[in-house]
């Protein structure tokens, strides 16, 4: 499927949908991107607007009707929408709930509606929990996630693996390392730019800054993604692990963000403990030999990411 397609994007005006949606009307397709704007930004669609093939529906997942009314005619979905505030989530027990299980439920539900054939979800190595082992592979168990995000996600896929083998519903499902990049509205890097623009002679680190997780670029992203739909085409429902197998502690992410912004001799202040906030896993290591095996590995290693993504942060404004 490519050129003359017609995808549906939830999320459309996030981080990485934006990306997605760029990368995917260059590719050939029809796009009509899905979002209620809260954490996404309509300026990240500037670049697309005024595109024939783009139109941009303001509207929540939550709103079945619309959903179902706007997915008509679509080939393909790229599911996106979620809350993506954690920490947030942990404490308002219904946002996950709402905006990641119920919203996939709706989605599910207008696809199985309009028969709509092939779904890819972004969903997270959250999904693990604080994982049996390292390097996590996708059969790895039991999953026992330890954030309400995580546990959102994983009821997502079941609710993905179940519409899939009763609806004829394709599915491919990315369990996402830390996607950066441009655009980013949330997670470590652009924490820490927000910190040292505020205080340049000290830096707060949550946790013990020993954190250390898998870290790869939104066009990797995205690339992984299209890859998959391409040329993982056999399994009915399909689980990879997306990102890269190298990682970046939450110290050196501090050390470089301070380098990029031209700090020197910034103190690092620690607010202890092994995680950033209850629910955050502290380790999150992947092997992504799965995904490798059939061509595809990101491009970037975790902490040249990290530094590509800071500058782009820094040259946004
Ligand atoms: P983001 O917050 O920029 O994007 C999420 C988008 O969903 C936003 O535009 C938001 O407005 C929209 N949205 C939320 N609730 C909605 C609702 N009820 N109805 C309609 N739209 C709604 O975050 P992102 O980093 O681009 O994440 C995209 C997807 O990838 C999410 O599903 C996220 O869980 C997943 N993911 C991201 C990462 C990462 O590191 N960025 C890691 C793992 C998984």
């Amino acid at each position: 499927m490519n050129g003359g397609s017609k995808a549906f994007v939830s999320g459309a005006a996030g981080f990485i949908g934006s990306h997605l949606t760029e990368r995917l009307l260059t590719d050939g397709y029809s796009v009509t991107g899905y979002d209620n704007l809260s954490s996404g930004r309509k300026e990240w669609l500037q670049p697309i607007v005024g595109d024939p093939r783009f139109t941009f529906i303001h509207a929540d997942l939550l709103d079945l009707e619309t959903l179902t009314r706007t997915m008509q005619g679509h080939d393909v979905v790229f599911h996106l929408g979620a809350n993506t505030d954690i920490p947030r989530g942990n404490t308002h027990t219904k946002l996950d709930l709402e905006n990641c299980t119920i919203a996939t439920s709706n989605v599910l539900e207008a696809m199985r509606t309009n028969k709509v054939g092939k779904l890819l979800f972004a969903s997270s190595a959250a999904v693990y929990g604080e994982a049996p082992v390292y390097p996590t592979s996708e059969g790895a168990g039991p999953l026992l996630p330890i954030s309400l995000y995580g546990a959102a996600k994983l009821a997502c896929e079941g609710l993905i693996s179940a519409y899939s083998h009763l609806y004829d519903i394709q599915a491919w499902m990315f369990r996402f390392g830390n996607v950066v990049g441009a655009r980013m509205g949330h997670g470590v890097i652009y924490d820490f730019i927000a910190k040292l623009r505020r205080t340049p002679q000290e830096l707060e680190i949550l946790g013990d800054g020993k954190q250390e997780k898998n870290f790869f670029l939104v066009e990797d992203c995205i690339e992984g993604i299209l890859f998959a739909f391409q040329n993982a085409t056999e399994n009915p429902c399909d689980v990879f692990n997306l990102g890269c197998e190298s990682t970046t502690k939450v110290t050196e992410i501090g050390r470089i963000v301070a380098e990029e912004m031209g700090l020197a001799d910034v103190a690092f202040r620690f607010t202890g403990g092994k995680r950033a906030w209850p629910g955050d896993a502290p380790v999150v290591i992947f092997d992504a030999s799965k995904i490798k095996s059939l061509g595809w590995k990101a491009k970037y290693t975790s902490s040249e990411a990290v530094r590509i993504a800071t500058q782009r942060l820094l040259g946004q404004e």
